[in-house]
């Protein structure tokens, strides 16, 4: 039988996951990869939380993405319990942790769960071109620049792209391609930083005194979603797991109307006639030692309130009871798109098949975050971007 070729530029998550998925009896499988090895941005994600995927039960895992039915059947045909399942037979232990995200066994690092990929790949006689950029075609044939400047064309059978986002440049994934695919009329949608912090502009006492300092067991709303969990106050703005949750909605204002409301519920826990109550009951009338010693507010929150509001409002209990359930921040911008954990934007949605197929190429695919959807951290990203490679895989094989 004659092998057809595949050519897959880009040696990111969902790349490694097609290649070590597709069957090399029927296919010639090469990675063309511009850096000098495969998954930096995988082993930069490592650096941090390292979610792989997210254990939430699938109904409402699918949930977190958008737009969501076109994530919803590569999540159905390679779930977060395949995953797990999938890196146990390459004896890469996970466990849950207690936010329920899914990491590696305590002990095995990034690099060895890369390896284990990469090991994959080779036992399935997978090539590997490094220091291969692609730039583009030159008439039909994939164009070439490798890393002692000489050109090269190929035409396999089959290309799939894995090219990545936009942020975090240094691990190879620049977002620099969106011309080529547009001189083939190909739609694509300009990069925008997702899971990103997000510009304040706070008051220069508050932020001397407080930069640094966590907002914990809060509720963060934005345009209607809201967002319970953690953030960060920093000199820039804020950042953490709960704004970047938000990031669509966030998002959607700043483009909008070049600002984004955020309110912050201090106490989620409690609605405003239970704070009334515990006013009522509490025996000093001084403000401050209500907010701190009956709801447990912190320095960080009991100044921000402060800050906010004239003396009236600060001691009068009904209205900065509002102030607590609802304290407004305006957000003037994202964070520089290089230091987002992902970006949106790339391949228009409208351009791919159902199986991730240029409609206007015809054996051309594009799988991962090249395309344009969007999701929270916390393991979702890299569960889509494996999902799509194992989808193509599985389509791949049966379907040549
Ligand atoms: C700081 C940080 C932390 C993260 N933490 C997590 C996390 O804990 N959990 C999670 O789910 N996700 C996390 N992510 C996101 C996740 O790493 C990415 O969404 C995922 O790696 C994207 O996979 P991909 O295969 O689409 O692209 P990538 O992994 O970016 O791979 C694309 C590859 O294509 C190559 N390439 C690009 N252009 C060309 C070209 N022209 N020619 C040849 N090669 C090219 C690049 O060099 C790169 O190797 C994190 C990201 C960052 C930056």
């Amino acid at each position: 039988m004659i092998k057809k070729s595949i050519a897959i530029i880009g040696g990111g998550s969902a790349s490694l996951m097609l290649a070590g998925s597709i069957d090399t009896q029927k296919f010639d499988v090469i990675i063309y990869e511009k850096n000098k090895a495969l998954g930096r941005k995988f082993l930069v994600a490592g650096d941090g939380g390292f979610n792989l995927t997210h254990s939430e039960e699938i109904s409402n895992f699918i949930t977190r993405y958008a737009p969501r039915q076109f994530i919803t059947p590569f999540i159905n045909h390679f779930s977060n319990q395949d995953l797990r399942d999938w890196l146990h037979s390459l004896g890469i232990e996970t466990f849950v942790g207690t936010s329920k995200r899914v990491f590696p066994k305590k002990g095995i690092k990034p690099i060895q769960v890369l390896k284990a990929f990469e090991q994959l790949c080779i036992n399935h006689n997978v090539k590997f071109q490094f220091g291969y950029t692609w730039k583009g075609w030159k008439d039909k044939a994939l164009f070439f620049e490798n890393h002692l400047q000489q050109s090269f064309v190929t035409c396999p059978d089959i290309v799939v792209f894995a090219l990545g986002g936009a942020s975090w440049k240094v691990t190879g994934s620049d977002g620099t391609w969106l011309n080529f695919f547009n001189e083939k009329q190909i739609t694509t949608v300009p990069f925008l930083p997702s899971n990103c912090a997000y510009q304040i502009n706070w008051d220069a006492t508050l932020i001397h005194k407080h930069a640094g300092s966590a907002l914990k067991n809060c509720c963060f709303s934005c345009n209607e979603q809201s967002k319970k969990g953690e953030v960060v106050v920093t000199k820039f703005g804020i950042e953490g797991n709960a704004v970047y949750a938000l990031s669509p909605n966030i998002r959607e204002e700043l483009m909008k109307q070049r600002k984004a409301l955020l309110f912050i519920d201090f106490k989620p826990e409690f609605s405003k006639e239970d704070i009334l109550l515990r006013f009522q009951r509490f025996k000093k009338t001084n403000m401050k030692s209500f907010l701190k010693d009956c709801l447990h507010l912190t320095d960080l929150q009991i100044d921000l309130l402060k800050n906010a509001t004239n003396k009236e409002t600060y001691n009068s209990i009904n209205l900065i009871a509002d102030k607590i359930k609802s304290f407004e921040v305006t957000i003037i911008d994202f964070s520089p798109i290089d230091q987002a954990i992902s970006t949106v934007g790339g391949i228009h949605l409208d351009e791919l098949n159902p199986h991730l197929e240029l409609k206007k190429l015809p054996n051309h695919y594009c799988i991962g975050e090249m395309i344009d959807w969007d999701a929270p951290t916390g393991g979702y990203l890299l569960q889509a971007c494996f999902s799509m490679g194992k989808y193509l895989a599985n389509y791949l094989n049966q379907n040549n």
